[in-house]
């Protein structure tokens, strides 16, 4: 059996008190597998010492250890992506800094991954986070195996395995907001997922703050699907169809009750009220039509992916 080459990446951002003991327990575990590997550290514009301990490290396990340096802070998953344009792996794997998914299971992924799949994904064992955190992460991936129509469990978990071709097709994704795991997912063919162990962060506090949390919701919402800007038609059509309704209503119970049970026309007021709008509604929701539209343009993703061409001579 060939050994493919694999990559991790991690990204850092201020992980001072933590990156030397992930560094050698990384180092330890990828050396247990027999292959060629690189482990790719990403300093996200860490504003302590993580950006030199990074250098130290490269200098002293020469060779396996790459450090990418961001000149600021880009947030996570663009870390991520700066270091997937480095990797040079046939399988890359992706890791949190904060030792949460402890480098230990990267043998395992691997050999998941020599099964053929190309995705892996993981599902954290006794997840050690908070009640808030578990919920946000809950309705994530539920809209998001809506969405993308692959069924996995544990889109928070960053500890992931993903072959060449789909971390090519992602590198050709240009949009803004990336979330790695959702994009991975909306290509990949042959998906699994493996239990891994989950410890409690081990130094430092989530980088990630309450209001941090509510934008990756909306980002991720907004970036996936343009179903809420449907969602305005919708509701126009039913506001609309409610005053229509309440209008026939109005005439039956005028030509059966007399002229009183109109009340002067209030009620006629309101169904008016209502047609329009609903009108004004439906037309926000086509206007947001052609705005989704214009979002997927300006996305410009590529139409397709060539995942492998066979049968061609080299030359
Ligand atoms: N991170 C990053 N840039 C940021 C925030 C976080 O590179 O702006 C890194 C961080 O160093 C860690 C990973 O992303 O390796 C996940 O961060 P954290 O553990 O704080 O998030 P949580 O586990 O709470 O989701
Ligand atoms: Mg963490």
């Amino acid at each position: 059996m060939d050994k493919s080459m694999v990559s991790v990446v991690i990204p850092v951002y201020n992980e001072e008190a933590i990156l030397n003991e992930l560094v050698e327990r990384c180092v330890k575990a990828c050396d247990s597998m027999n292959r060629p590997y690189e482990v790719i550290l990403v300093n996200d514009g860490s504003k302590d010492k993580s950006a030199k301990l990074i250098c130290e490290a490269a200098e002293k396990h020469g060779g396996k250890i790459v450090g990418v340096l961001l000149n600021t802070n880009y947030g996570q998953h663009a870390a991520v992506n700066a270091g997937l344009e480095v990797s040079k792996g046939e399988y890359i794997i992706t890791l949190d800094a904060d030792l949460q998914n402890p480098p230990e299971e990267i043998p395992n992924l691997v050999a998941t991954m020599d099964k053929g799949y190309d995705v892996v994904g993981t599902v954290r064992q006794n997840r050690q986070d908070t009640l808030f955190r578990r919920i946000s992460s809950f309705m994530i991936n539920t809209s998001v195996r809506k969405v993308t129509g692959v069924n996995m469990h544990d889109y928070g978990c960053m500890l992931r395995g993903y072959h060449r071709s789909v971390v090519n097709a992602m590198l050709q994704c240009h949009e803004h907001s990336k979330f790695i795991p959702i994009l991975a997912n909306s290509f990949a063919f042959n998906t699994t997922e493996i239990p891994v162990t989950h410890a409690e962060r081990a130094v430092g506090d989530s980088k990630y703050s309450l209001w941090k949390l509510i934008n990756l919701q909306f980002d991720l919402m907004t970036s996936m699907t343009t179903l809420p800007l449907r969602l305005l038609s919708v509701l126009g059509s039913c506001v609309c169809a409610f005053g229509f309704l309440l209008g026939l209503f109005i005439i039956v119970m005028r030509i059966l009750k007399g002229d009183e049970w109109t009340q002067g026309g209030v009620f006629t007021l309101f169904a008016i009220t209502f047609i329009l709008m609903g009108g004004q509604f439906i037309a926000m929701g086509l206007l947001g039509e052609y705005i989704g539209r214009i979002f997927y343009n300006v996305r410009a993703r590529p139409l397709y992916f060539i995942q492998r061409i066979v049968g061609r001579k080299q030359d």
